[in-house]
């Protein structure tokens, strides 16, 4: 059985208003697991009962996606280096002029991540030990965000 949005069906799930990929319309929501990008996606009611990929907002302790294997690079605007000038080995300037922060090789043997990024996301949470000071692109990534699923679904965190 197919569900309303195009995605697999699944039986007594929690309504699609409370999923994380839900964005609000007027009197409805759109579906943006469907869609291509943050603007896309199939419109549903509220109400709608969700489908197998309904999953709630997530939350970064657990995932840490986007500051590891999900993205090979975070640039470090010029407004950001007041905030790191005393974190210089933390950030790298590429033979083209590109300034990202450091990363180093992946424990689970491929791709790489943040230097600053600590804990493994389940003994110890992962988190960012100069999050007070980290650069502008990572502040604007919000937890539930569109470049946050997309990151969780690079890591296979969530589906689609
Ligand atoms: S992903 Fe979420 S919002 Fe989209 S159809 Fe499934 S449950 Fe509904
Ligand atoms: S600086 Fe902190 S928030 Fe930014 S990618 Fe690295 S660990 Fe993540």
């Amino acid at each position: 059985m197919n569900h309303p949005s195009g995605l697999p069906a699944a039986p007594d799930m929690p309504p699609c208003g409370t999923c994380a990929w839900a964005r609000p319309e007027l009197g409805a929501l759109r579906c943006v697991a469907t869609g291509l990008g943050e603007e896309e996606g199939t419109r549903l009611a509220v109400d709608q009962r969700g489908c197998a990929y309904w999953e709630p907002t997530p939350t970064c302790g657990p995932c840490g996606a986007c500051c590891r294997e999900a993205f090979d690079s975070v640039e470090v605007r010029d407004t950001d280096l007041r905030t790191l000038l005393e974190r210089p080995e933390r950030i790298v300037t590429h033979a083209d002029g590109w300034r990202d922060l450091r990363r180093v090789p992946s424990p689970l043997g491929e791709g790489t991540r943040c230097a600053s990024l600590q804990g493994d996301g389940a003994a110890a949470p992962f988190r960012c030990d100069m999050y007070a000071d980290r650069p502008a692109a990572c502040s604007e990534l919000e937890e539930g965000s569109w470049n946050c699923l997309f990151a969780r679904r690079r890591v296979g965190l969530s589906p689609g």
